[in-house]
This record gives C-alpha cells, structure tokens and sequence, in this order.
C-alpha cells in the first residue's frame, strides 16, 4: 500500500491557519512514574493536569483485578455486547454500578465521550418521534461531548447561562407552551471552571417543567456526595452519565436511570449497539474501582482541605481560582500568551498544569487548570503553593 498525499496542502494550509491563531496543539508524550509524577523531555514534573483525582490509576487492587481478568479471561471481549461479548463480568460491573449509583439499572459504554455523544443523540431521536420537536436545554460551557450528541439528533439547544438555574427556570417558563419533550443536559461538575450544579434545585425545576434531567457526573464521580456517589446522590434525575477515566483510575463510561431506560438503550443507541464491548482487563479495573471507592473519604477529605488551600494561596496572590469549589481550580489568567508565560514558569520549577486555551475556553478566558489528587503528597502541595507567587511575577 502507498499513501498519498495530494490533499496535504488541505491540510497543510489547515494546520498553518491554527498555527497563526496560536491554537494549534501537538502531542507531547509523558512517562508516568505513579500516579502524580510524569517524565517530560527527560524531566520529572509534579502532574497538576491529570483527572487522576483519587490516585486510583496506578493502586495496587486495581491493577491487581485487571491482570487477573486479563489472564482469565484474554485480551479482548471479541465482539459487541449484543454479538457474544457480553460476559457474566459485564454483568457484574454494571450490577455494582448501578449499586453504587442508587439506580435500577446501569449500562457501560466504551468512553464518556461515545457516552454523551451517542445516549444523547439517542434520546432525542426518540423525544423527537413522540410528535413534536425535543426541547433540549443545555448549559453554556456543557463538555464538547454533550454538543455532539445534540448535533447528531439535530436538534437546536437553548442554551442557559453558565450555572443559572434562574436562567434555565425562566427559559423553561418561556417554552411553556410549546410542544415538545423538555430535556435539561448539564454536568454536576463543570470541567473547566471546576464549580458545581445545585442538583437539589435543579431537580426540583425539572420536575415543576416535566423535563428529562440528564447529568454529566465525570468530574463528580468518586469525589463528591455520600461515599463518593456523585453530586446526585439522594436526588431525583432521569440519567446520570460518569467515567472510570477520572477518579476511578481507568477507561470507560456508565451510564444510570430506570431498567427501562437501559434496556431500551441495549437496542437504540448506536454507540453501545455498533461497537466492541469493553475488555477484561479494562472491566477489572472498574471492578475494583468500584469496590474500594466507599471506603476512600480520607482521600475524599484531603482533596478537599488541598483545594480549599490552593484556593487561599491563589486569593492571596490576587488571582482568581473563578467559581471552583472542588478538586478543579482555574487559575484565571485573561490572555492566551500571559497563561503560557505561567505555565512555562510552572514548568521550569518543577510543576506540570496546562494552560488552557481558546476554543477550549471562550476568548479571554486562558487560564490554568489546576486538577488535584488525592496522590499528591503534602511537600507537592507546598512545591505549588509557593511556586505561584513567582510565576505570576513572570507573567506580568
Ligand atoms: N464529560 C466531561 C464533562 C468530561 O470532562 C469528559 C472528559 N474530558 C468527558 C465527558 C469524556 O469522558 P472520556 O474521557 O471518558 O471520554
């Protein structure tokens, strides 16, 4: 086989134009030692961009469970879920799943991002062949994945303010009449900004309007509510989606709601139905993530008390960590170039944290984005603590 490239210059030219917007990325490979340090270019970093949060990626019980279902049971489950490749350990993990969700029913989908885009453009198709046209109300700065899932019904979001149930309240006040199913889509943790939905008045707003809640729970899941069940735990929602890429240490998604919901899903949504289900080794890392998560709240407590101390430092700089109130900090810097300049100080001493950008974050709004674990030790706090002061002399 040759490849050809009579369509580089597309591409080329492409890549140029992101290059000018200094938006263009490159990939830049890490070598992880444990779960909070990474080797870059030949140099040991402290990891402050990972979703790491519990520290789960690289704990014993979890690798311990993936070699074992690995050596049980192969490499790969061999075909999708409704061919032959669901297996009794499928069945298990979404049985803890659901367990540990408070729902009837939980199903396990390849990753969070096939999750959204694919149960979500599923669900609207289905409120659209009810008659009318699917309301879909959506939170400004919901993760790309939920976007591509409302693009792939086709349907047009009304789209409320960034975290303002007043907003959301009065745009469902002001659709009241026409038809339609409401479907409210929002995170309970926001990736970016690190802040959180109130889900008590979400959920009572979505009952007032009859509307669908369907919430993203990826940065929630394993860190905050009772045991680590999400924000919505105790809460009345219709779908509850979440990762095992983030705190639970692994790969993959869920998604949790009634018995009919997911047994409806088995047969519509194409990201379940068309695709290779998930393979023992990934299967017994969820399995033993979810059997340990209970018992971790002193990991829970020290992520806590660790954001609540990064949160002063940066206040006392005079920076803003934005709205964070959990183990995501912003750390707000305006301009592109001035977030760089951070990150590149962040660097020089020691400490990884990415510095995000337009179109990830909307103009003006590059900021860092500081994600802690449970698996940084007190000395990498400190190594952080006291390094910020100096990298906002560098960038100003
Ligand atoms: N939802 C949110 C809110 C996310 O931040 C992410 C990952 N960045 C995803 C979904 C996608 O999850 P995954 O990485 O498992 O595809």
């Amino acid at each position: 086989m040759r490849f050809m490239a009579r369509f580089d210059p597309i591409f080329q030219t492409a890549l140029h134009e992101m290059a000018q917007r200094h938006t263009r990325r490159v990939l830049r490979p890490v070598r992880p030692m444990g779960a909070a340090i990474v080797v870059r270019d030949g140099r040991e970093l402290v990891n402050f961009s990972s979703n790491d949060y519990l520290g789960l990626s690289h704990h014993p019980a979890l690798a311990a469970r993936a070699a074992q279902w690995l050596e049980e049971a192969g490499t790969g489950a061999g075909a999708s879920r409704l061919v032959t490749g669901t297996s009794a350990r499928h069945m298990a993990v979404e049985k803890r799943l659901a367990t540990f969700k408070g729902a009837e029913a939980a199903l396990l989908l390849a990753s969070g991002w096939q999750a959204n885009a694919s149960v979500l453009a599923a669900l609207l198709r289905l409120a659209a062949a009810q008659g009318a046209p699917p309301l879909v109300f959506t939170d400004r700065l919901n993760h790309a994945s939920l976007h591509q899932g409302c693009m792939a019904a086709g349907v047009r979001q009304i789209r409320f303010r960034h975290n303002d149930l007043d907003h959301l309240d009065d745009l469902l006040l002001r659709h009241a009449d026409d038809a339609g199913m409401r479907v409210i889509v929002t995170e309970s943790v926001f990736s970016m900004d690190g802040d959180r939905t109130d889900i008590g008045r979400l959920s009572a707003i979505a009952r007032q309007h009859g509307a669908f809640t369907y919430v993203d729970e990826a940065h929630a899941t394993g860190v905050l509510g009772p045991q680590g069940r999400g924000l919505c735990a105790g809460h009345d929602i219709d779908l509850v989606m979440g990762t095992f890429s983030k705190a639970l240490g692994g790969f993959g998604a869920f998604v949790a709601g009634s018995q009919a919901l997911c047994d409806w899903l088995v047969n519509a949504c194409s990201g379940f139905v068309f695709t290779t289900a998930p393979p023992p080794a990934v299967l017994g890392a969820m399995d033993a993530a979810l059997e340990l998560l209970p018992a971790l709240d002193a990991e829970r407590a020290r992520l806590t008390r660790n954001a609540e101390h990064i949160r002063d430092v940066l206040r006392a700089c005079g920076l803003s960590p934005g709205p964070s109130t959990t183990q995501i900090i912003p750390v707000m810097m305006g301009e592109a170039t001035r977030a760089l300049a951070f990150a590149a100080h962040l660097e020089e001493h020691g400490i990884l944290a990415t510095a995000i950008r337009p179109p990830t974050v909307p103009p003006n709004a590059s900021r860092i984005r500081l994600a802690l674990s449970a698996a940084h030790t007190d000395a990498m706090i400190d190594q952080l603590a006291s390094t910020i002061p100096a990298a906002l002399r560098a960038c100003s």
